[in-house]
């Protein structure tokens, strides 16, 4: 979403949309519009120079109809309320996909913590579980990382929740370390649920994909995992990757564990050995199967969406494809797999960590990525199922299937 748009205000239009096909009576649909809960916070915090700087936060609790809410905290010195709701918002409709229990909700601090040192960081961490602390619970509202924020992080919060109860309570917030109560499995979650879509999705598109080649957008944590994990899980072959400098270009494949060695001491992909380099605009209309958008939102526009020549794009960055493209990649055949669907292993295995949290009972490995793709290849079906039935563009089936659970909790739950 650009930076001129309220967020707020797409995800409403797309709500509108959805309800509108399914004919939502308005009591519903104005429900749906906005969240059930917000708190706004004012977190003083000591300074390592021994004065006390004030910041601003929030948590919004979307809605909770299926469950308890569930969604990151984001530390962004560019925050709004209106970007959180709007993440909350899309954080009810990821959750009701991949159908697990719980309901969206979003929470942000205004801050830059590049100019906060370690300290300043714990203290401001620990002031905002104190502010929200009546607010959020294992059963109630269950926070997680985002954007800069960090697995230390969610250590420092979950201690001081519990030095709240009195008493030790993991399942307060997922995305800790392992040895406080992470899962195992969640540092690829993200892109490994990704690829157990992607694989269904190639199942249905007849695509093979262990002949198929791939271009990644975003050399970052989604992207890279998606690189290593294609070539792992199927044999594919990704030719092209970028970052924020560029793209390389390789027909005869991309070595992941090399790829990831040069970026790590060079700083970028640009320059690989033996790779031609590339805008980060041609590599989005590569001869290609699949295309990974892992990097921005806006990516896909109406300017580029009709030279795109893959089959199948599997949305792991939030927000990489506007409307408009929507509606030309529809209208291509080109397959989008929309981002609460495709990026949804992160919160699965959030789900994973919080459920072994409050069981007490820990899962090896294996049985996190079996659990996972059970989840990942059972929300594809449903939403395949629905795109067929309802013969819409992919964003909107994804959207209709969630939207119709929640609307039955509310209904089931007399609320509406
Ligand atoms: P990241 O910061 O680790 O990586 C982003 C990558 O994109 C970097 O390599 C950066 O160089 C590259 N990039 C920046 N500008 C670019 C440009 N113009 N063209 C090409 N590449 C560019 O972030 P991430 O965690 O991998 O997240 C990427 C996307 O995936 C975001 O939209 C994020 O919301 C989404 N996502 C990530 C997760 C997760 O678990 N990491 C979960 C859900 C969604």
């Amino acid at each position: 979403m650009s930076e001129k748009q309220n967020p707020f205000a797409m995800a409403q239009a797309q709500l509108d949309k959805t309800a509108e096909i399914l004919e939502l009576d308005p009591a519903t649909h104005a429900f749906l519009r906005k969240p059930m809960r917000e708190l706004r916070v004012t977190i003083p915090v000591r300074m390592d120079d021994g004065s006390i700087k004030i910041f601003d936060g929030f948590r919004v609790q979307y809605n909770d109809a299926l469950g308890p809410t569930k969604g990151g905290i984001r530390w962004h010195p560019q925050e709004t309320i209106n970007t959180v709701r709007a993440l909350a918002a899309w954080m009810t409709w990821k959750c009701a996909i991949v159908d697990i229990p719980y309901g969206g909700g979003k929470g942000g601090i205004i801050v830059n913590p590049k100019e906060l040192s370690m300290g300043e960081q714990e203290r401001l961490a620990r002031g905002y579980i104190r502010s929200i602390g009546e607010f959020i619970g294992p059963e109630r509202d269950i926070p997680a990382p985002d954007v800069y924020t960090t697995p230390q992080i969610m250590a420092w919060m979950m201690d001081e929740f519990s030095k709240l109860r009195g008493y030790n309570v993991p399942g307060v917030i997922t995305g800790k370390p392992v040895r406080v109560g992470g899962s195992l499995g969640r540092n690829d979650a993200t892109a490994r649920g990704g690829m157990y879509v992607l694989r269904e999705a190639a199942k249905v598109k007849g695509i093979d994909l262990s002949k198929a080649t791939v271009a990644v957008q975003g050399f970052g944590n989604a992207g890279q995992y998606a690189h290593e994990l294609t070539t792992k899980l199927f044999g594919s072959k990704v030719v092209a990757i970028s970052d924020s400098r560029g793209g390389i270009y390789n027909p005869n494949g991309l070595d992941f564990e090399a790829c990831a060695k040069y970026k790590k001491e060079t700083g970028s992909v640009i320059g690989f050995p033996g790779s031609k380099e590339i805008s980060n605009e041609d590599l989005l209309e590569l001869n290609v199967d699949v295309l990974v958008p892992a990097a921005l939102e806006e990516a896909l526009t109406a300017d580029n969406a009709g030279n795109v020549k893959a089959k199948l794009i599997l949305e792991l960055a939030n927000g990489p494809t506007t409307p408009e493209a929507d509606a030309i990649f529809h209208k291509n055949g080109n397959l989008v797999l929309p981002d609460f669907l495709a990026n949804a292993g992160g919160v699965t295995v959030s789900y994973f960590e919080w459920v072994q949290n409050v069981s007490g009972y820990y899962w090896t490995l294996d049985e996190v990525y079996e659990r996972l793709d059970k989840k990942m290849t059972k929300a594809f079906q449903d939403f395949y199922e629905t795109y067929q039935a309802y013969k819409v563009d992919p964003r909107t089936a994804a959207y209709l299937v969630s939207v119709k659970r929640v609307v039955e909790a509310m209904k089931l739950r007399g609320w509406v």
